[in-house]
């Protein structure tokens, strides 16, 4: 009897090789989960890990990130929860957003989003360069939602509906906004949707071209 060996070929992802892809630091918030065809990826699971995030898309420095993260574990975690169901709520947001040729913001999206920005909390500082910096005062965990807040508003107050995009890959969630010369783009990344799009498309080309041989012979 011979014996089969089933090949599994593991996706394993990092944050590192999702962040910048959507292009826009909102839709890299959407893409803090990742689902490519049957494997999904959740970056921030933890109160650590939403801190991590905000440091990695630029949203805390490092010396925040550290004061942060000293902040009641338990705290953080209920901050990581309700991020996540945040970023759901924002994604169909987005999407419906996104479909409008001059997208208007809903009265529910900009309630939501005002609420969660006006618990920020800053103040001006000089630097020693001798530019005036904007600075937060962290006294909450809170407050860790109110960056997430910022950037949405943003895309949706100046963003062009037409360039933010969903990947067309196959069983791929990611969203990225098109910052192309040409606007045409259509993939996440060539590494993880484009290449294998392509692949696949290829395959299916020739399927067709080998049974329409058939028909004509
Ligand atoms: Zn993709």
């Amino acid at each position: 009897m011979s014996t089969r060996r089933l090949v599994v070929t593991e996706i394993r992802m990092k944050l590192s090789n999702v962040m910048g892809l959507g292009d826009n630091t909102a839709l890299d918030f959407l893409n803090s989960t990742v689902t490519q065809g049957a494997s999904t990826f959740e970056f921030i699971e933890s109160g650590h890990a939403l801190v991590g995030w905000l440091h990695a898309a630029g949203l805390v420095s490092h010396d925040e990130s550290r004061a942060l993260l000293q902040m009641p574990i338990s705290e953080l975690d209920a901050q990581a929860a309700q991020a996540r169901e945040l970023r759901e709520w924002l994604r169909s947001e987005v999407a419906r957003w996104a479909e409008l040729e001059k997208g208007e913001v809903s009265i529910d999206a900009s309630v939501r989003l005002n609420e969660l920005m006006a618990v920020d909390d800053f103040f001006r500082q000089l630097d020693s360069r001798g530019d005036l910096v904007l600075q937060r005062r962290w006294s909450s965990p809170r407050q860790l939602l109110a960056p997430i807040a910022h950037v949405f508003a943003e895309l949706l107050s100046m963003g062009e509906t037409a360039y933010v995009r969903r990947c067309e890959g196959t069983g791929c969630t990611m969203w990225f906004y098109d910052h192309t010369k040409s606007h045409r783009r259509r993939w996440c990344s060539m590494a993880l949707c484009g290449n294998r799009e392509k692949a696949r498309n290829h395959r299916l080309r020739q399927a067709t071209a080998t049974s329409s041989e058939r028909t004509a012979g």
